[in-house]
């Protein structure tokens, strides 16, 4: 039976067998000493030369070998203890040593953190990136993060409902990732770029309390904390006000960070709010980092930025929306939007909620009445048809009792970038995108047989050409 690294201090004059990867291996000459890692960490290895076979097989050990070692776990001599290592007090006396697969030489160095080596490379091998603890480690947090959250929700009555992935193109400020049809030539899907509309029309359903761990696509240019695919937790509540929601996802917060980050210190609880205006005043952007102290790692500001403007001006002299045409304006503000007036002055129910600099949620009450929400597209400037096309669904469906309802949307992987206290986002995706959207190990995108393309009516015009100018990946995950 197998025995985890971590499990073998308890073993002390046993006999156990160990499988995982060579991490290290050191020759001495008479005494090979290496290193196996496994799931729960490293351990120490030794072969003397007692066993001459086996002695000759320790000598061929390399690096990221896969091996299956059974020996006798045993108390390391004195001045070869480390106390700061969890299996640093004992070694394993190597009596039997299976080799289960090799390794051909890797890449890129493993046993560091990683964080010097080149990001291209790390990409394309991935695979072996994800074999270093750091990642490993930010994939398990990233894991117990998203249990707490769901365990807390699931107590507290919601439901989580998955939506679709093949959606409709929708209106909220990026380009749309398109997915052709192959029964409707001519005809597209667009990747939902939020399940906005759905966790919506879940509220007119009767859910009242919904959430999901979603997937999201824009079609915008990667940065260190933006991917062309990354995960919300959203979640939407009916019979709320701002309040409510915000409370809920404080507690959420504070709650998450005190059971798997002990060691973070939130600054100030509640966490306080400020106004756009008054961020913009002080601070010159709305997602001000308010940390007391800049240089502590484990200090967490939080804050709320609220009475954001509604609309603001294009370029062509209308009017769009800040953040999310859904959202309701604040209560006494609804007459002007009504009657279509001061319209740059119209404060929307929108809150932010912002950590240390960087926007990690942001959510509001909507406009449950669809003459309201009408109002919006119109403001907008979209024509009736347009209306219709693109929003009649929801228009309809708001007709039908639609209860009113508010929530918000979590940048999951930004947060857990500013947990796990790393650079960029990129360190908390298992598989993520270079920064001009390329996938390096599956070499996605790609092109596709001319039959499949055939298949959906589509040519190609310049199938090779490449957009210039692309954005390169820098270590800090600038652009
Ligand atoms: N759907 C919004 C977003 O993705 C969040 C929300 O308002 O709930 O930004």
């Amino acid at each position: 039976m197998r025995t985890l690294s971590i499990e073998a201090k308890t073993s002390i004059g046993k006999s156990i067998t160990l499988m995982g990867w060579i991490d290290i291996r050191r020759d001495h000459g008479k005494l090979i000493f290496l290193e196996l890692r496994d799931a729960a960490g490293k351990i120490q290895l030794v072969v003397t030369p007692k066993n001459a076979e086996l002695h000759k097989i320790a000598e061929t050990l390399r690096p990221e070998w896969v091996v299956e070692i059974t020996g006798e776990v045993a108390a390391r001599p004195d001045a070869m203890k480390n106390p700061e290592h969890p299996t640093g007090e004992i070694e394993l006396k190597v009596t039997d040593i299976l080799v289960l697969n090799e390794s051909l030489t890797p890449p890129l160095d493993i046993s560091s953190g990683g964080l010097l080596i080149g990001e291209e490379v790390r990409m394309k091998y991935r695979y072996l990136d994800i074999r270093r603890p750091r990642l490993n480690k930010n994939l398990k947090n990233r894991f117990k993060a998203l249990k707490f959250i769901r365990d807390f929700l699931s107590e507290r009555g919601f439901t989580e409902v998955e939506t679709p992935s093949l959606s409709k193109s929708t209106p909220e400020g990026a380009r749309d990732y398109l997915v052709p049809s192959r029964i409707e030539p001519g005809k597209f899907y667009a990747l939902p770029q939020s399940p906005q509309q759905y966790k919506q029309l879940l509220m007119v359903g009767g859910l009242e309390k919904y959430f999901q761990i979603a997937r999201c696509f824009r079609d915008e240019d990667t940065r260190g904390d933006r991917q062309p695919e990354f995960t919300q937790l959203d979640l939407e509540m009916s019979f709320v006000q701002a309040e409510d929601v915000i409370k809920l996802n404080e507690e959420l917060l504070i709650n998450l960070i005190r059971a798997n980050y002990p060691e973070k210190t939130v600054q100030e609880i509640p966490f306080p709010r400020v106004s756009y205006k008054e961020a913009m005043e002080k601070y010159g952007t709305d997602r001000p980092d308010l940390r007391k102290n800049k240089e502590d790692q484990n200090l967490l500001a939080f804050c709320w930025v609220v009475d954001f403007p509604f609309f603001e001006k294009t370029e062509e002299g209308g009017f769009t929306f800040t953040h999310n045409p859904f959202s309701a304006p604040k209560a006494e503000f609804m007459p002007d939007l009504m009657n279509k007036k001061n319209i740059g002055e119209i404060l929307t129910t929108q809150y932010d909620v912002v950590l240390n600099g960087f926007e990690i949620g942001g959510g509001s009450i909507r406009n449950h009445k669809p003459d309201a929400l009408k109002k919006v597209f119109e403001i907008m400037g979209f024509e009736e048809k347009k209306i219709t096309e693109n929003f009649g669904h929801m228009l309809e469906a708001l007709s039908y009792g639609a209860p009113p309802h508010g929530g918000i949307a979590w940048g999951f992987d930004r947060l857990m970038m500013l947990l796990e206290n790393e650079p960029n986002i990129r360190e908390v995706i298992a598989f993520p995108k270079t920064g001009d959207a390329r996938d390096l190990m599956m070499e996605a995108p790609s092109e596709v047989p001319k039959e499949q393309l055939k298949e959906l009516r589509i040519s190609v015009e310049k199938p090779r050409e490449k957009i210039k100018n692309r954005p390169r990946l820098h270590r800090d995950g600038s652009n």
